[in-house]
């Protein structure tokens, strides 16, 4: 079976300094815009607000200024003459990044407030400080492509740029018919450029080698993962993934840099004291350090999670561990629980991709104080206790395998690995991107009676 999915691919860059240079006008460029019409709306919306006040009829005040991109179009184009006349130095596609990036928020602002947005409130947009903001700009229409030599790519305005790797998983796709290219954004990461490519290409769905069987992953501290049963090629014969190679030694980098920085002089908002040039430079050597980390982990995480897709049919997940996250301040630890999150996006898709299943298990399933051969819940386990002992049966098991035990057993129970591929028997709300996840009912698994059962849904 073949479907066409959205893909990025995404490429670090090695401009020369005037190309770097040019990237960098470009970005500025939209951020310039973005700016620019931000004030502009919010000018629109404070002179039609006095004038009201003056007892002026709705007909005679200042039209409205459309929080739509073509409104917004329409007035840049009517006024960048004379608020940016070096507008011509840049691609027109610099200055839309910008307006979009404002239409698009102010949408957002208006679609939370009318209730019609999921997540936290968002707010009216505020201004881009050139400090701060990424610097980046997408290009949708112009001259993108992925050269055949597979070491370039080119942009509007911007030309050849050499990439740092190789772009032959896109270039190989394109030469075959199977992908085309949709939209490219460039944007400066850790004082390196990066180009994205969002692609809609032709995928081919396989099947998992083992669609019946379910395994719990839980996400470790000494590891990068333990899972309820060892998987060949994934983990070590224990079920245990070992971390990515290197990471130790960078997140202890980290740490050492991070001592570094606190002890110079750093930026003060209340007394308006600037940093000190070392610390700037120390906090350079953080962030790189700080990408290096995130890069690491990343990796390892999508080595993982094609692994489990590809073989696995019912994966297990813990629910984002928030709590936990706010009481501990441990580095590990909050590493590991900022991947919670990134672990279900990846399989979400992946398992979607290749016809398997994601199940996210109840947020308050004790899946770590549970024991995994005799089902007593213990009443306390702390974060530093690594090895389960179970005082009814006395099973002595690595915490964390005993947690990626219980949630696969969770999921067994309720009968679910008789559920076959994509589950479609299972009541799906159809239409939604994104895919196949389920969730496991408000309902401790475990407890007999009249357990509900387990409803698959998308988000
Ligand atoms: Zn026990």
């Amino acid at each position: 079976m073949s479907t066409l999915v959205r893909r990025a691919y995404r490429f670090a860059l090695d401009p020369t300094p005037t190309q770097a240079r040019d990237l960098e006008r470009h970005a500025g460029a939209a951020r310039f815009a973005y700016n620019w019409a931000l004030g502009a709306v919010k000018a629109n919306l404070g002179q039609r607000a006095a004038e009201r006040s003056y007892g002026l009829s709705d007909e005679n005040l200042t039209p409205v200024l459309g929080w739509n991109l073509p409104a917004l179009r329409r007035a840049w184009n009517t006024t960048k003459g004379e608020v940016a006349p070096w507008w011509g130095e840049c691609s027109k596609e610099a200055f839309n990044t910008g307006l979009d990036g404002v239409a698009r928020a102010l949408r957002n602002f208006s679609d939370s407030r009318a209730g019609k947005r999921a997540g936290r409130t968002v707010g009216f947009p505020k201004f881009k400080a050139r400090r701060r903001a990424t610097p980046s700009v997408r290009f949708t229409t112009g001259v993108i492509r992925v050269e055949g030599d597979r070491t370039h790519v080119t942009l509007p305005r911007l030309g050849r740029i050499k990439t740092h790797e190789s772009t032959r998983k896109l270039a190989r796709r394109i030469e075959q018919g199977s992908a085309r290219i949709l939209s490219a954004t460039v944007r400066r990461e850790a004082g390196r450029w990066f180009c994205s490519f969002t692609c809609e290409v032709q995928h081919t769905q396989r099947a998992p080698t083992r669609p019946n069987l379910v395994v719990g992953v839980d996400l470790g501290v000494t590891h990068l993962a333990v899972l309820s049963s060892p998987v060949p090629g994934v983990s070590d014969e224990n079920g245990f993934v070992p971390n990515p190679r290197h990471l130790g030694r960078a997140q202890r980098d980290l740490a050492r840099v991070s001592r570094r920085v606190s002890r110079r002089v750093g930026p003060d908002r209340r007394t308006g004291q600037r940093p000190s040039k070392r610390w700037e430079k120390a906090n350079r050597q953080r962030n790189t350090i700080h990408h290096r980390v995130a890069d690491l982990r990343r990796d390892g995480l999508h080595k993982l999670t094609t692994g489990l897709a590809a073989m696995i049919g019912i994966v297990v997940v813990e629910d984002l561990n928030v709590a936990g996250m706010l009481r501990n301040r441990k580095l590990a630890r909050q590493l590991a629980d900022a991947s919670f999150g990134e672990i279900r996006r990846q399989l979400r898709y992946k398992m979607c991709w290749s016809g398997g299943r994601l199940v996210v298990a109840d947020r308050w399933f004790p899946s770590s104080k549970t024991c995994s051969a005799c089902g007593a819940v213990k009443p306390k386990l702390s974060l530093s206790t690594r090895v389960f002992r179970c005082e009814h049966c006395g099973l002595v098991i690595d915490r964390d395998l005993n947690a990626a035990i219980n949630l696969q057993r969770q999921v067994a129970q309720s009968g679910w690995e008789t559920i076959n591929g994509r589950g479609a028997d299972r009541k799906t709300k159809p239409g939604l991107a994104g895919g196949c996840e389920a969730s496991t009912p408000h309902r401790l698994a475990g407890q007999d009676g009249d357990r509900s059962p387990v409803t698959a849904s998308c988000e």
